[in-house]
Order: structure tokens, then C-alpha cells, then sequence
């Protein structure tokens, strides 16, 4: 971030961001090139960010994590795009806060031992599968069914656009379990990778975000113990809707901070570049886009960090969550087209700060929930 203060970070999560950001920075950031290329980043990443720490910040000791408050989180998802690979910083945020922590919050101590202590190692990797070829926006449409027989349930289904799911250990699970119930048929697993009738069907080739994987998974006949089932049976939409919080707010954290970094070194670039034999920001046009860019961001960061303290403090904030997640969703993709014009030529090739984070933010109006869902249901809460 530019030299702004915050009270809500104390020197601790300073410290805490130091770290992250000099890891991102001095250890991944250098990679980015080879791994978009490759279309993903090593399992090993993981591993080092469970050693530092960096993947359990906010869960408590007794799992091995340090136990944090929501402000950790906060700084997590604003320096993961200092790896300068969005694609990176979405898997880390899905194993850390999309696809574990309801375990965290209504796991048994046997799942949390098996499951979640694991991912916050970077022993395991973490994914969340929720989206179904015919259920994206409409998560109540989820057709995998998980039906009970004797102490075990049979999963039979499909799931699309599965983050970390080429590789995942085991995937925080939606499922079917009442065809004839649709909000009250739904039932969260912890369904382990290596389960037999599992496949991996295909790997998504995506416009962005290149370095994390994307893919198609189909359960035949898996059959899963009882006791990976995460809560009570039936409970699921209400669980699903009650994570998508956690989802929706690092989305924002991070894509304001991802957005606010293309200004930064934009910002820089017009300093720099000369035009009719003056800098760019000579030209009042220039300095006009650059100071709404920056007022557009520095409204995104105060609206998020709203919804991140009232989530904090355990407030209900859906509606600012909602808020902030389509705001961000919208305003760093226009941030960065402004940004990418202020780059002329250079904006447009691959060796510029600009064209991956313009491609890869294209996605947070659509992942998580899309803008138009966001909107529907700050419709609903405005009772309209
Ligand atoms: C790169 C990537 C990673 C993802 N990672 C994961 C993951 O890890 N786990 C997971 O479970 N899912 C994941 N998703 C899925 C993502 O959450 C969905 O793509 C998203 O929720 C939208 O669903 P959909 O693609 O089926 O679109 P649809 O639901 O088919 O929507 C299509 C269009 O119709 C609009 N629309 C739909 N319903 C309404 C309505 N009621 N009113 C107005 N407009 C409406 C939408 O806004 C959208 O513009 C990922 C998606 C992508 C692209």
C-alpha cells in the first residue's frame, strides 16, 4: 500500500505483513513469468508458507495456527499479490479462507486433526467444490448427490471450476443429500482426493490467473466414511451462504491491493515517461484519472475495511460484504484499464507491470459470486 496509515494495524501485524511481502517479493515474485507459463506454482509453496506461518495466522493455536485476529487475514490478502501472480494468491486464499474455515468452525476434533491441521502445514492442499456445471450462481440447484448407505454415503455428480483441484488433498464438499428439499437438501463432506471414482475430468484453460489451476472433477460411486460428513446433514446452503463471507471480504482485501500496486507503479511510470517534453503527469488530464484512481481505491479499501471489522467482530455484515465484494469487483478492473491506457504500447505487452493483472482481474466480478448476485441480494437485505 501507498504511505497511508491505518490504525487497525498494530506493529505486530506490521511485522507480520514485513514478512509476507518480502517472501512474495524476494521468493515468489521473481518465479512469476515460469509458473504463469507453466500454468501452475509447486506444491512446495505451500509447504514453505505452513513453515512461516503464513497459512494458519488467524486459526488457533490448539490447531496450529497463531491465533490472529481478522486483521492477519487482512494483511495476508493484501501482500499475496506482491507474488505479482493473482492465480497464486487465489489458491492460497482458498486453502486458507474459503476451503477450511468452516472445519475450523463446526469441525469435530478427528476432522480438524485429519484435515485441517494438514492445510495449515501446507501438508495438504485444500479445495472448496461448490459449483456444479448447472449450479454456479444458483447454489441451491447443487446436483451431486451423497446418499447414505449403512455408516457410509455414495457420491455420484460433477463439479466445475474447482480451484486447486487438479491437485487438491481433499475438497470441503457440497452435496445432495434430499432431492425433494432444495435450500434444506444440502450437506457439507470432507471428501479425500484418493478416494476411489474420483477423476480429475479436465484442467480449465482460463484467460487469467494463470498459475493456479482450475478444473473438472466427477465423482462415481465414491464412497466416504460417515464421519467426513461436516455438520449436520441438511444444513449445508445455510453453511455455504455463511462461508461465502469469509470468500467474498479477502476477495476484496485483495483485489483492492492488487489494484492499488498497478497504480503504484503506474503512478511512477508517468513520472518517468515523457510525451511533448513533459512528463506524463505534467498533462492535467493525467493527474485528474490518477487522483479518481486513487480516490476510487482508497473508497473500496475504507468500505472493506468496514465489512472486515464489523466481520471481526462477529457482527452480521453481509450486506457490507455484498458492497464491498461488487465495488472492488468493478472498480479495480476499471483502475487497471485506466492504467493500462497510461502504459500506451507498453500496456499492452506481456513484459509490462500491467497486462496480467488486467487480465486476471477480470475474474472478481464473477468468482465468489458474480456482480449481478451481489446486488440481488443487497436488493433483499434493502427489502426491495
Ligand atoms: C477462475 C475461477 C475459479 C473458481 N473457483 C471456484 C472454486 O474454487 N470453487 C467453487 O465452488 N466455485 C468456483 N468458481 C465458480 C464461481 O463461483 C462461479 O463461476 C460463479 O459463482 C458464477 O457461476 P456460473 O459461472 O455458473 O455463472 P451463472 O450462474 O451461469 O451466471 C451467468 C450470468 O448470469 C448472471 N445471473 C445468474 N443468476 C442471476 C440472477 N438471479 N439475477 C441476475 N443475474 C444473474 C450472472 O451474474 C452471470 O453474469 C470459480 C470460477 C472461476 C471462473
Amino acid at each position: 500500500m501507498s504511505q497511508k496509515k491505518y490504525p487497525q494495524f498494530t506493529e505486530e501485524h506490521e511485522m507480520f505483513r514485513k514478512a509476507v511481502r518480502d517472501y512474495c517479493e524476494n521468493e515468489l515474485a521473481p518465479n512469476a513469468e515460469q509458473w504463469e507459463e507453466q500454468r501452475l506454482f509447486p506444491r512446495e509453496v505451500y509447504e514453505e508458507m505452513g513453515r512461516l506461518g503464513i497459512l494458519g495466522c488467524r486459526y488457533p493455536e490448539e490447531v496450529g495456527g497463531a491465533g490472529g485476529d481478522i486483521w492477519y487475514t487482512a494483511v495476508l490478502a493484501e501482500e499475496l499479490p506482491r507474488s505479482e501472480m493473482a492465480g497464486l494468491a487465489m489458491s492460497v486464499l482458498v486453502q486458507t479462507d474459503m476451503a477450511t474455515p468452516i472445519i475450523n468452525a463446526i469441525g469435530t476434533d478427528e476432522q480438524k486433526e485429519e484435515f485441517l491441521k494438514p492445510a495449515i502445514k501446507g501438508e495438504k492442499i485444500a479445495a472448496l467444490g461448490v459449483s456444479e456445471p448447472d449450479a454456479g450462481s444458483d447454489v441451491a440447484g447443487i446436483r451431486t448427490r451423497a446418499e447414505k448407505q449403512g455408516d457410509e454415503y455414495v457420491i455420484n455428480g460433477q463439479k466445475t471450476w474447482i480451484t486447486n483441484g487438479t491437485r487438491a488433498d481433499f475438497i470441503t464438499l457440497a452435496c445432495r443429500t434430499d432431492p425433494d428439499d432444495r435450500y434444506g437438501g444440502l450437506t457439507l463432506f470432507l471428501f479425500p482426493t484418493d478416494v476411489e471414482g474420483f477423476e480429475v475430468t479436465r484442467k480449465l484453460e482460463k484467460i487469467g490467473n494463470h498459475c493456479s489451476d482450475t478444473a473438472e472433477l466427477f465423482f462415481d460411486n465414491c464412497r466416504i466414511p460417515e464421519r467426513y460428513r461436516l455438520g449436520h446433514e441438511g444444513a449445508g446452503f445455510y453453511h455455504i451462504m455463511q462461508n461465502f463471507q469469509g470468500e467474498r471480504l479477502v476477495g476484496a482485501l485483495t483485489g483492492t491491493a492488487g489494484a492499488q500496486i498497478v497504480l503504484d507503479k503506474t503512478v511512477e511510470y508517468c513520472q518517468d515517461r515523457e510525451a511533448f517534453g513533459k512528463p506524463l503527469t505534467g498533462f492535467q488530464v493525467t493527474r485528474h484519472k490518477i487522483v479518481d484512481m486513487e480516490t476510487d481505491l482508497e473508497a473500496c479499501r475504507q468500505l472493506t475495511y468496514h465489512a472486515t471489522d464489523l466481520y471481526g467482530r462477529g457482527i452480521p455484515a453481509q450486506r457490507e460484504i455484498s458492497m464491498a465484494k461488487r465495488l472492488v469487483g468493478d472498480k479495480a478492473m476499471e483502475v487497471i484499464d485506466e492504467c493500462l491506457q497510461l502504459h500506451g504500447g507498453m500496456g499492452y505487452v506481456e513484459e509490462g507491470p500491467v497486462a496480467r493483472a488486467w487480465r486476471d482481474t477480470r475474474l472478481m466480478s464473477i468468482g465468489g459470486g458474480t456482480r449481478e448476485i451481489m446486488k440481488e441480494i443487497i436488493a433483499k437485505l434493502m427489502n426491495l
